[in-house]
């Protein structure tokens, strides 16, 4: 049996399941999540929600009627996880108690730098997103159970996803079958406009004021390598918060002759995020690997435990090696 037959046969044989995705929350993490959450409530199974972080302001449409609860609020004794678009376990957004007692984790994820940690994986690094892996997921379902899981609702969760992680259709993951996945996901009756507007027209005043401030730190290595950041202060003053600055890092790559754009984001003193993207050959998620982090080839991040300044010094000097 192929691990998609078997994840559906373990998700029509058990009961309980927490349902989650990383940290710092995004469209595919969201949007995969929903797509299994969705269908599990469908086929009456009890379903949890779980994410012990909040996702970002312009993704809450997608989450304003599902109660998202803690690992603390939860107190279940017999049940499965369902982690999605998570490529490494420490990555969970959830408590180390919640997943050391599952009786088993399913792992359904792209990231180029899984390690397989789930009892059942699903993983294929070529997808453009975790939503197309569970539309191929939903799609095999209703050919062997015939039940068709995607309804308009879900069809919009996972049209988000495909569209955040292909960069609206630009990215190379963007394959054939993606595309095919957006026209049957739109026959559905996603809410294409809604999610453009709400995902990427709606920024705040306060938003762009913080990303002046962050261009205003734009460093050019060799024309190659550009590098902003965002530190705690920029968001404080801008009462912007820490998982709503995601989308600036494509600033960095997007100019022209920079193979590879960095975002340092302070999270804590001497805790700063960094978010690698790379243009055409340089594969980011090795760089982030060796910082203990993970990715795809082209988007990948690692949180180095230092100094802003120092953190960009290390940083760079990783990325100039592979240039
Ligand atoms: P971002 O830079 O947008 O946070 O992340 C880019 C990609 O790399 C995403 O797919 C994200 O899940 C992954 N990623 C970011 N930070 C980490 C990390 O610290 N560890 C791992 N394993 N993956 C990361
Ligand atoms: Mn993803």
């Amino acid at each position: 049996m192929n691990n998609i037959d078997n994840i559906i046969k373990y998700l029509k044989g058990s009961n309980d399941y927490i349902v989650t995705s990383h940290i710092s929350p995004d469209g595919d993490n969201i949007g995969s999540t929903l797509g299994i959450y969705y269908s599990l409530k469908k086929l009456e199974k009890n379903v949890y929600y779980v994410l012990d972080d909040n996702p970002p302001q312009n993704l809450k449409f997608l989450v304003k009627d599902i109660n998202i609860l803690k690992s603390s609020e939860v107190n279940l004794k017999d049940y499965s996880i369902i982690a999605l678009d998570c490529g490494d376990k420490n990555r969970i957004c959830l408590s180390d108690e919640l997943i050391d007692n599952a009786k088993k984790i399913v792992c359904i994820d792209h990231h180029a730098s899984n390690d397989s940690y789930g009892d059942f994986n699903y993983i294929d690094i070529n997808a453009s997103s975790t939503c197309e892996l569970v539309y191929n997921l939903l799609v095999r379902f209703n050919e062997t159970q015939n039940i068709d899981l995607i309804d308009e609702i879900t069809a919009t969760a996972l049209y988000t996803g495909l569209v955040t992680d292909t960069g609206n259709f630009a990215y190379s993951s963007t394959h054939a079958s993606s595309l095919e996945m957006a026209k049957e996901l739109l026959l559905k009756g996603a809410k294409r406009d809604t999610i453009i507007q709400k995902v990427f027209q709606s920024n705040s005043y306060n938003y762009y004021k913080l990303l002046g401030e962050a261009l205003n730190t734009l460093d050019i290595v060799d024309g190659k390598i550009a590098s902003i950041m965002v530190t705690k202060e920029m968001l404080k003053r801008n009462a912007i918060s820490f998982n709503d600055v995601d989308g600036i890092t494509s600033y960095t790559r997007d100019i022209e002759g920079v193979e590879v754009g960095i975002l340092l984001k302070e999270k804590k003193e001497n805790e700063i995020k960094v978010s690698l993207r790379s243009k055409n050959y340089v594969d980011v998620s090795i760089i982030a690997q060796s910082f203990n982090g993970g990715g795809h080839v082209r988007a990948a991040g690692c949180t180095i435990y230092d100094s802003v300044e120092n953190a960009k010094k290390q940083i760079l000097e990783a990325v100039s090696k592979t240039i």
